[in-house]
């Protein structure tokens, strides 16, 4: 995802894609030109990386020229068309084609047809890479159409917003949905991560979602879920994978409007951290850190211990039980820190201090995502 002024986008189309449909379309124009030269108009400014690319594709001699023409204003498409750079040669008699990077209402192509009206060109042929069925309110004919779009703004491979994106070589969708900001929390347990949501979600109006809590409420409440998921923790496993996706997805869903979740316990499985991605993906968003609290395993097994007096929790009550959570982690769980690190995500932070120490360390992080 990238962000250009206030706004965030998405990768929509990807060069090879642009460059296979460029591909089809010069196939097809030069299956209706043959042998005739033709007269290449771009549309300036959104034109230009597809007019270069095209006339390189083009296999026969072609002439090529520009008119500049501007219709956007912000991401909206404007009726008033100016035209700020007109036709500088005689194109009677000529095989005029129109390389439109885009067509959506149709409102630059009226200009262009009223422009060329008085050209007594042979013949005026409309290519465009791009094209917005929905948006479309013309009648006027296209006849070489590299890609049908949904009627959302894009920018890149020539197409801006404000001023910036016309450099990218793929093409983003404009996010429709709010910006999110997702963190993993992450570390072995007992390294306080459940401690530090508190803190976290109030300082950065987010949602906490802790796989251990859910499971535990679901326990409490003896519901299907909690009788499946006591038999594993009870003695420090993992639920399956996909009892403990599916459950997590539920507890998203929940929160359509949140600005953001701390995840806490979760992912702890490659399958996990896949399906989590899957799952921001779906609402425009990602996971923009996982940080990870760094404490050692004896440090861990004294506070478990300690918590055990007084948390109620069966899985702190026992030494060995606690050991094997540790091991458990370091068996399924650590390999994610790697997972995070491939996307330079990963963010080690140390959990050895007091809890406001710890806060602060873990808020110098998240206030440069
Ligand atoms: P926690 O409260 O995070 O220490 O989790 C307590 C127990 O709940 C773990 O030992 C597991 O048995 C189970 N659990 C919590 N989160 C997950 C998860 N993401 N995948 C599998 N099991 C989990």
């Amino acid at each position: 995802m990238i962000q250009i002024h206030d706004k965030y986008f998405k990768p929509f189309i990807s060069a090879e894609k642009i460059n296979d449909a460029l591909d089809k379309m010069v196939a097809n124009l030069v299956a209706d030109l043959k042998d005739e030269v033709p007269v290449f108009v771009g549309i300036l400014n959104g034109s230009f990386m597809l007019v270069s690319d095209f006339v390189k594709k083009y296999p026969k001699p072609c002439e090529v020229t520009f008119i500049k023409l501007a219709s956007y204003e912000g991401v909206k498409s404007t009726e008033d068309i100016q035209r700020l750079i007109g036709l500088t040669q005689d194109l009677t008699g000529r095989t005029v084609v129109i390389l439109e990077d885009i067509i959506d209402t149709g409102n630059t192509l009226s200009e262009i047809h009223r422009i060329f009206k008085n050209e007594k060109v042979k013949d005026l042929k409309i290519a465009t890479l791009f094209h917005k069925p929905e948006a479309y309110k013309k009648d006027y004919k296209l006849h070489y159409v590299g890609m049908e779009i949904a009627d959302k703004f894009i920018i890149g491979y020539g197409l801006d917003y404000n001023g910036l994106g016309r450099d990218l070589p793929e093409v983003y969708q404009i996010k429709t949905t709010q910006y999110m900001t997702n963190i993993v929390l992450f570390g072995p347990p007992g390294a306080g991560k459940g401690t530090q949501a508190n803190f976290l979600k109030e300082k950065y109006n987010l949602v906490h979602i802790s796989t251990g809590d859910v499971f535990r409420y679901n326990i409490k409440n003896e519901t299907a879920l909690g009788n499946l998921a006591k038999s594993y923790m009870d003695k420090g496993e993992l639920v399956p994978d996909q009892v403990t996706i599916d459950m997590l997805e539920a507890e998203v869903e929940k929160n359509a409007d949140a600005e953001g979740f701390i995840f806490d316990g979760f992912p702890r499985t490659n399958a996990q951290a896949d399906a989590l991605d899957k799952l921001m993906n779906t609402k425009d968003s990602q996971i923009n850190a996982m940080i990870a609290l760094e404490v050692e395993d004896e440090v861990l097994v004294t506070r478990l211990i300690e918590r055990g007096k007084t948390s109620g929790r069966p899985d702190d009550a026992d030494e060995s039980i606690i050991r094997n959570r540790i091991k458990e982690y370091y068996s399924k769980t650590a390999i994610l820190k790697e997972y995070y690190n491939a996307q330079n995500k990963y963010f080690g932070v140390d959990g050895i201090g007091s809890i406001e120490d710890i806060t602060k360390r873990l808020s110098v992080v998240i206030d440069k995502l």
